[in-house]
């Protein structure tokens, strides 16, 4: 898409959880969408809101101004840019790649170096805002790379997220998404060991929610994911697989730089109480049966 234009077309690979969200909302902003996902069906959910069906990470560049990417964690990243069909070597025309997953910060600086070195452009753009912040077009953005790149992704961005910063140069994003992630995790068990103290103690969960929604103690995840903690409601949303695949991703990262992280390091071990559970498909608010178990609940 040039300056002046106000479409384009992106080829989205990854129509999970969030591409599919993502990819929906760049289409109602007008632009064109080639999909690709290796599960068929994760395809379907966006050709019926009109994209074109690709075959491989190279169709679905193939013709388009940027590429996006929407994948669990670095090695299908790197499947993408460095694999069969892949976009090192079929880059889309307006050679710009842009990474919204959640990876390692090394592997994003590698693949700016290689990528650069072919005359392609590459932006790691994490996310948070989730599912809903998917679905509303609110996402906020968190953008690394070069400054001329991220101008060029600017305007697609923009059909997705509501807050899209440029933070810095390759890998930047990155680093600040595991900020958000450490928050994120830390904030979680937080609301898991109140609301089993609040239980404990014999109040009203839902009216415990209600207060501390009003006060300092608030938080996008008492909101969002309180009810379904309080409702018993483990089902859907954010996995604790990825999770842990961004609090590994935190402490890699941590440990690179010296940086002591040891509610991190808690909240770890928390997620892999879950996961060794059986819940690392459930969603993030299943935490909660962690705390189920260590109080011996009759359902936990
Ligand atoms: P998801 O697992 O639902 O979706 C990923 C999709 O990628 C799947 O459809 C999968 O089939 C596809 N895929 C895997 N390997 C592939 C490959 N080699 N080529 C093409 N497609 C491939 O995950 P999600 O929840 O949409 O999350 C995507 C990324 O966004 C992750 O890095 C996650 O950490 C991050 N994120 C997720 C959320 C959330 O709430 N779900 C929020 C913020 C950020």
């Amino acid at each position: 898409m040039g300056r002046n234009e106000e479409t384009g077309t992106i080829g989205f690979i990854g129509l999970g959880t969030m591409g599919r969200e993502m990819a929906r909302n760049l289409m109602k902003a007008g632009h064109t969408v080639r999909a690709f996902d290796v599960v068929a069906s994760a395809v379907d959910a966006v050709t019926s809101a009109g994209a074109i069906a690709a075959s491989n990470p190279a169709d679905a560049a193939r013709g388009a101004d940027i590429a996006i990417l929407m994948l669990p964690d670095t090695p299908q990243v790197e499947e993408v840019v460095y694999g069969p069909h892949g976009l090192l070597a079929a880059p889309p025309s307006g050679r710009l790649i842009v990474d919204m997953s959640t990876i390692s910060p090394v592997a994003v600086r590698r693949m700016h170096r290689d990528l650069k070195a072919a005359g392609i452009g590459f932006v790691d753009a994490p996310v948070s805002g989730g599912p809903i912040g998917a679905q509303n077009a609110a996402l906020s953005i968190m953008a690394g790379g070069d400054a001329e790149d991220f101008v060029r992704a600017e305007p697609y961005f923009r059909a997705m997220g509501t807050t899209i910063t440029h933070v810095g140069a390759a890998g930047a994003g990155q680093a600040v998404k595991l900020c958000n992630q450490l928050i994120c995790g830390i904030n979680i068990q937080a609301i898991c060991e109140a609301i089993a103290l609040g239980r404990a103690s014999g109040v009203d969960l839902t009216q415990l929610r209600n207060v501390l929604l009003g006060g300092s103690a608030a938080s996008w995840m008492l909101d969002k994911l309180g009810p379904a903690m309080i409702e018993g409601d483990a089902g859907a949303g954010f996995r604790i697989d990825l999770m842990l695949k961004d609090l590994r991703l935190v402490l890699e990262q941590a440990q690179s730089l010296a940086v002591p992280l040891p509610a991190t390091g808690l909240v770890t071990s928390q997620y892999l109480e879950a996961k060794a559970h059986g819940e690392g498909t459930n969603g993030n608010q299943a935490l909660f049966r962690v705390y189920d178990r260590m109080t011996n609940r009759a359902d936990g």
